[in-house]
């Protein structure tokens, strides 16, 4: 399993390489040269599996011999330790459950095996290493989580001050110890920003710096577990087509979605639904790309991404080049893409108008950014009703305790609240009040935070 960055300005990598890197240093993403296969009939045989027998099964594929097969096997099952429902709410609708992670981010998926994966290679070698993270809202909180207490692992978070919840900003800041977090005044591209300067700067080089954003491709394999699960609980017939709604931002949930579909899972269609940041529609109707710049906010914040980096991903499996600054340098193969992927854009009021839907007609909350994919998913049904026969499974992202204040305004309902959010909201928070505005600003902290 060779990998290669979609700036293809920097050699191929192995897995462990890839994983522990996180980012090429052209500044590319590093994407597999080849994509394993799976055949149908052992798709078909998942049916009989539980998630954890298909996790391996599918795991193993992307890391080869870089982990004994016992060792993999404990860290899936310690990783993974939580439910993944899977419902039918109506005809061939369905809704997989990706909140029951100890965030309640689907983000825990790809954020645990990461840092489980990481910590073995690096007990292996004997090293040690710094994970530089910056999150529009649940990335930062899975990932604090995932690492905290790894022993050979520091984390830094950077947030948008002002753009998350307080029960978002919690999940990072109670944790302490390994876990540093960094309120910035502006919006999360300017915390990638920082964070991508951080990785081209020489003078960082001895904190052996490395992401756990989706530009790491551990956060990225682990993710197509679930697009696999969730077939399997749902088919009838082998190689039956199927639909998959994904609320996208900075599009690592579809990019695992469209690398199970090379896999060999039977896909129609993706639907990919984002909220007013509709620079990826707009490319599909246009074949322009246009990133969008600042962010629109929406109250589906994680999905705030005015350029969504797993772009490079998507225009590599198609053919193309797009650069970390949007710009296009060899357009992909669009009519492909269009034929695998439908991209609709849902604006706030639609978003709250189908969390007040959702709740009268089934008597359940769904929460914004699985609305915005339930949004899409009913678009689709209207538009191509030759296709009603198709099942369909759209992802909720995240749980509806997360953002109480929209849900109790639009159904009168308070969402009860798991109880590992429970006892977070009671933790102290260890708030670091600096103020970073530019990026010389943020490297003088690292230099002084970790005495370099
Ligand atoms: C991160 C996030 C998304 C968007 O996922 P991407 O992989 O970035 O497209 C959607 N919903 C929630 C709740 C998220 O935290």
């Amino acid at each position: 399993m060779k990998f290669h960055s979609t700036n293809y300005n920097s050699g191929e990598i192995d897995f462990k390489t890839a994983i522990l890197k996180g980012q090429a240093i052209d500044n590319g993403l590093y994407m597999l040269n080849e994509i394993p296969r799976i055949d149908q009939e052992t798709l078909y045989s998942f049916r009989n599996m539980n998630f954890i027998e298909i996790a391996l099964n599918i795991i193993s594929r992307f890391i080869e011999n870089s982990i004994k097969k016992a060792d993999l096997k404990k860290i899936i099952n310690e990783a993974l330790n939580f439910k993944i429902p899977i419902e039918k709410v109506e005809n061939n609708d369905y809704i997989c459950y990706l909140d029951n992670g100890p965030t309640c981010s689907f983000k825990d998926f790809g954020a645990r095996i990461l840092a489980t994966i990481m910590e073995y290679f690096l007990e292996n070698d004997n090293k040690n290493l710094t994970i530089l993270t910056a999150t529009s809202g649940d990335t930062g909180g899975a990932v604090a989580q995932a690492f905290y207490k790894m022993p050979r692992i520091k984390v830094v978070v950077l947030y948008p001050r002002n753009e998350i919840t307080t029960l978002q900003r919690k999940q990072m800041t109670t944790l302490g110890r390994n876990v540093i977090t960094l309120g910035i005044d502006g919006k999360f591209d300017d915390c990638q920003r920082l964070v991508k300067n951080a990785f081209a700067d020489g003078d960082l080089k001895q904190l052996n710096l490395s992401s756990a954003n989706s530009i790491n491709f551990g956060r990225l394999f682990p993710q197509t577990l679930y697009y696999f699960w969730s077939y399997s609980r749902i088919i009838e017939r082998k190689n039956e087509e199927i639909l998959f709604s994904v609320p996208s931002g900075n599009f690592g949930n579809l990019t695992a979605g469209l690398i199970a579909k090379r896999m060999g899972l039977p896909v129609k269609r993706f639907i990919s639904a984002v909220n007013e940041n509709d620079e990826f529609p707009q490319f599909l109707k246009t074949g322009i790309y246009k990133k969008i710049e600042p962010s629109k906010n929406c109250i589906s914040n994680a999905m705030n991404v005015g350029h969504p980096s797993n772009l490079a991903r998507i225009f590599d499996l198609y053919g193309g080049r797009i650069d970390e600054t949007g710009k296009v340098h060899h357009l992909p193969d669009i009519d492909e893409i269009r034929k695998d992927i439908i991209s609709y854009s849902i604006n706030d009021n639609s978003t709250r108008e189908t969390i007040i839907s959702f709740f009268n007609n089934y008597q359940k909350i769904i929460e914004p950014h699985g609305a915005v994919g339930w949004a899409a998913i009913n678009i689709f049904r209207k538009t191509y009703p030759e296709h009603n026969n198709l099942k369909s499974i759209t992802f909720e992202t995240a749980h509806p305790s997360k953002f109480p204040n929209e849900i109790i305004s639009l159904t009168n309902v308070t969402p009860e609240m798991p109880n590992s959010l429970k006892k977070m909201t009671k933790r102290k928070e260890f708030l670091d009040q600096k103020i970073i505005k530019e990026y010389k600003d943020f490297k003088n902290y690292l230099i002084e935070k970790f005495s370099l």
